[in-house]
This record gives C-alpha cells, structure tokens and sequence, in this order.
C-alpha cells in the first residue's frame, strides 16, 4: 500500500518530457486555431518543464483545451458554451438522461453537447427557447411523464413551477416598461425613469404605515409622494406617469404593478366584494430609496394617515395639476409647485 501510494506520486511529478521527476509550470497562453472554418482564439494550459525548456499537455488538460477551443467557436458564432448548456439542463432539474427523454433525443447526444462536440443549430435554438420561455418545457415535461421515473418527474416539476412563477413576473414587469417606453414627455413621468422597485417600495411603506389600505387611496397617496417629491427636487420618485380619473390620479399600468410578486396585499371582503387590501412588510431602508425621498413619504404619511379614502380623493380634486389636466390626460409634474403642501 505505502509503495503504491509513493509509485503515484512519482507518476504525477513525472515530467513526460526529461523523463525526470520535476515540479512543472503551469502555463495559460493564448492559441488561434481555425475550426470549422472559423478562425478561434482562446486560451490553453500546458505545463512547463525546464529541463528541454519545452511544453506539453496531459490528457486531461488536452481534452480542458478542447472545450475550451469549442466555447470559444460557440462564443464566436452565437452558440451557446457548454456551461450555458449545462446550467439551462440544471435550471430544469433534469440529468442528461432525463433531459434526453423530454426533448426526446438520444442520452449520448445530450452528454455529447455538454463536452467535446459542438452541438447542432438545431439543439442550440431548442435550449435557448426553453430557457426563454419555460411553458414550452412543461408541455415537453407533460408529453413525457410517462417515460420518467415518478421521483425524476416531481423533482423536475417542482423545480419548472418555481422558474414559471419568475418568469411570470419577469414578463410583468416587462409589461409595464413597454407601456412606459416611447412617447411621454419626462413632464408626466417627473423627469424620472419608471424604477419598478421604488413602486414597490411605496406601495409597501404605505400599506405598513396606512390601516385599511385600498386600491383608491394607495393610488392618491402615490401621486401625492411623487408630486410633492417633485415639488421639493424637480424630480419625481417613481417615474410613473398619471392619468386624470374621476376618483383622482390613476397611474399608467397600475393595474399590472399590484400583481408583482414584490407588492404585499391580501384579498379581503368588503361588503359583497372581494378587493385587494395592501399590508406592506418591512420598515423603511435606504437600500431602495434615497434618504430625501424616505423624507417626503413621512410628510405624506403624516398628513394623510388618518385621511378617509373621501377626503383624499377631494383633496386631490382642488389641487391645480388636477384641474388643469383634462380628463382621461396625463397630469404634468409642472403643476407640482401649487400643491396643498
Ligand atoms: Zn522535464
């Protein structure tokens, strides 16, 4: 046993080069090489031996330098490197073998592409479009259960739900940026980009602070934090841009931004009817918000904590940015220098 144990150390400070037993350099140098005729720069490893003042490689960095080659080729013509493939399969929970079965590929092919060989467009497009759009990977995952182990399929459908829920969430917000893209003026956005999460930070502090916080006076209590922000800085928090509505402001979009999986509310009966009431959850930081904006949410909270949904909406009827905009209009920020504040 202790010989063995000594015979492998000498095989691994063998220098395949002087035939001696050597401590070698590694060494990382740039190589072009030409692959499918694609002209590829990447990096190689080899090792050093100072005794012939010459190179060279064992097998395992060989095959380490042939990936390495081969995500380089895949970086250069839009391909996907083999860590991308690796981790969209892992995202999934899938192995290779159980990956294969969805997509309905042979197990080989699936390792194949994960290592030496560079996969096909055809493979490529599949995975990049799974990743994208997680839905067409449940219809696959469904079509297939019957080819899965039990354990593979509510291991890899536990893992699909949780990405769906994301990925939901992700196209919301996405949503909500498109209808903010293009066409207004930073006068009705307050000279501010659309921040998604300083909204959800707003919605949040006023559903902690406000009992009984509904959709109407939460919108009111908005518009007034951002005007009135406005009105100290010349520019808004949020970058949302308001509508001129009978019941007072309504921000663009604002009934996707409830639905984020950031903005805290619970469903409640009022009356006959369901509605959503907004809890919030967290003390105010400044990791999402400056310390002048946490400023204008107390003054705005101080002064309309105890206002009933009624006397905001005609507090807000007698500001001039609403009367002076028409209905249906957005409301320009400009008017923020004559608020009731
Ligand atoms: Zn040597």
């Amino acid at each position: 046993m202790e010989k063995r144990e000594r015979d492998r150390e000498k095989d691994n400070n063998l220098c395949f080069l002087c035939m001696e037993e050597h401590d070698k350099e590694l060494v990382k140098r740039n190589q072009k090489t030409i692959f499918k005729d694609e002209e590829v720069d990447y990096e190689e490893q080899v090792l050093y031996c100072k005794n012939t003042d010459e190179y060279y490689s064992t097998e395992e960095m060989i095959s380490e330098n042939d990936i390495s080659m081969k995500d380089a080729y895949r970086k250069k013509t839009g391909l996907l490197t083999s860590k991308e493939i690796i981790s969209i399969r892992e995202k999934f929970g899938c192995s290779q073998k159980s990956l294969a079965i969805i997509l309905g590929l042979g197990e080989k092919t699936v390792t194949r592409y994960e290592n030496h060989q560079v996969q096909d467009k055809a493979y490529d497009n599949l995975l990049k479009s799974l990743a994208d759009n997680p839905l067409l990977f449940v219809e696959s995952l469904k079509a297939n259960k019957d080819s899965l182990s039990k354990d593979s399929f509510r291991k890899i459908f536990k893992k699909t739900n949780k990405i769906i829920s994301e990925y939901d969430n992700h196209y919301l917000e996405l949503s909500i940026l498109a209808e903010y893209e293009g066409d207004y003026d930073p006068v009705f956005t307050g000279n501010t980009n659309l921040n998604l999460k300083k909204v959800t930070e707003l919605v949040n502090y006023f559903g902690t602070i406000v009992k009984d916080l509904f959709l109407v006076k939460l919108m009111k209590l908005l518009w007034y934090s951002d005007f009135y922000h406005y009105k100290k800085t010349g520019h808004g928090i949020s970058g949302l841009c308001y509508f001129k509505e009978k019941m007072g402001a309504l921000p663009k979009a604002y009934d996707k931004i409830i639905l984020l999986d950031d903005v805290k509310k619970e469903t409640v009966m009022v009356g006959d009817n369901l509605v959503d009431k907004f809890v919030g959850s967290k003390t105010l930081t400044n990791a999402v918000l400056s310390n002048e904006e946490i400023e204008t949410l107390e003054v705005i909270a101080f002064k309309f904590k105890k206002y009933s949904t009624a006397a905001i909406v005609e507090e807000m009827h007698n500001e001039m940015a609403y009367i002076k905009t028409k209905d249906k209009s957005p409301m320009s920020y400009d008017k923020a220098e004559f608020l009731n504040i």
